[in-house]
């Protein structure tokens, strides 16, 4: 039975997000980068590892599709859903989703919010029960004060016993559905999913928030973030290095795992496919973590003719599981034939799937050796990588 999903809000289109950057490439927040990963991408990866989750599923724009399947690749989530005009209908669309699913808890996260810990989603589903809400909230430590329409002061509120309410928000699922499909229609706005609880009468327990666990809502928010993830993390460079030989017999070579027509193949134990075993090597060397061979040996008959997007993945993760991110990544091909550059894109659109990063982290050159050396000669194959990594510091 599945107990607990998380419910991540990313349907907006960040009509508060203004500034130079956003206007020129026009991504939403949620799908901009902080520390060398998507904001939504953060969200999920904390969702997906945390052991009181049982399924997550995002509420996205139907626009975004595409961003979406970069920041959702290979994590074991549901399927998304296409949110609606605002945020409580995306919510309220979200939830309708979960009919099947029928989970005990539903948390709602926004998912501009990648901050997130383990702690504040610890902390709210513990508080959650069958009538019992709850969300994390920061005390307010500045003077608050309600302002007439010219801008002065009216009155002073008493900041006792305010706070400011975060995401994720807790809730027994099925109340939290009959909620919004009493108040779907309703005239007034609710900004908050525990505004809609309270409405409905479902108590709601505020647990300790994390100040951390900010919104990202500006052009200055995305730099504090990113900000804070260069002061924490080190980078690293890693450097790998592959050769295979030519072989008759087959009318294709695979390079930066990409099928090219050729009047030769690459012998090897796997698909002999260079470029992927140099990127490996580089990732594995600048986490120090071996090489492809003590990963895959040559004596497992398992890696015979294996696809070498295994091994890139592999190494990946291991960088990933260590919340390592990859900043870069400068592959090098060397031989006189085939000819790369027709391949190029295709190439680096290959290894920004498999490494889930953008293409624009990716660097792939080609270049021959003017007839001199094994390339020359024309006998084989070689690559060159470097990969720079961050990981956090310890
Ligand atoms: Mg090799």
């Amino acid at each position: 039975m599945v107990k607990c999903v998380a419910l991540i809000v990313a349907a907006g289109r960040g009509t508060r997000f203004s500034g130079l950057l956003s206007q020129q490439y026009q991504i939403p927040k949620q799908y901009r980068e902080i520390g060398g990963k998507m904001v939504l991408r953060r969200c999920l990866t904390t969702f997906v590892a945390h052991p009181k989750i049982d399924a997550v599923r995002v509420v996205i724009h139907k626009d975004d599709r595409e961003l979406y399947n970069l920041a959702a690749l290979n994590l074991d989530i549901l399927p998304p859903v296409i949110g609606g005009n605002s945020r409580q209908e995306s919510v309220y669309l979200g939830l309708e989703s979960l009919k099947d699913l029928n989970p005990d808890v539903v948390l709602i996260h926004d998912g501009a919010r990648p901050l997130i810990d383990f702690g504040t989603i610890n902390r709210v589903v513990s508080a959650v029960d069958e009538n019992t809400g709850s969300i994390p909230g920061i005390s307010v430590v500045e003077s608050i004060k309600r302002v007439d329409e010219d801008g002065y002061i009216i009155q002073n509120i008493d900041r006792n016993n305010l706070v400011t309410a975060q995401t994720p928000q807790g809730f027994p699922y099925r109340k939290l559905l009959e909620a919004h499909e009493k108040l779907r229609n309703s005239e007034i706005l609710y900004t908050d999913d525990s505004a809609i609880a309270l409405e409905c009468g479902i108590r709601v327990k505020v647990v300790s928030g994390n100040e951390s666990n900010i919104k990202i809502t500006s052009s200055s928010d995305l730099a504090k973030a990113s900000s804070s993830f260069s002061t924490q993390s080190e980078i690293r460079t890693g450097y790998g290095f592959d050769a295979h030989r030519f072989e008759d017999g087959k009318n294709f070579v695979t390079l930066g795992g990409v099928e090219i027509p050729h009047s030769k193949g690459l012998l090897g134990h796997s698909d002999a496919d260079v470029a992927l075993h140099a990127l490996t090597d580089a990732i594995l060397g600048a986490i120090s973590a071996g090489d492809i061979g003590l990963h895959f040996p040559c004596s497992d008959p398992k890696w015979k003719g294996a696809s070498s997007d295994i091994f890139l993945r592999h190494a990946a993760n291991i960088l990933y599981e260590r919340d390592g991110v990859i900043n870069n990544v400068d592959l090098t091909i060397v031989c006189e034939s085939p000819k790369i550059t027709p391949h190029r894109y295709n190439i680096i659109k290959r290894i920004s799937e498999i490494l889930s990063i953008s293409e624009d982290r990716i660097s792939v050159k080609a270049t021959t050796t003017e007839g001199m050396g094994y390339e020359g000669r024309k006998e084989g194959i070689s690559s060159t990588a470097i990969v720079t990594v961050k990981l956090p510091q310890r």
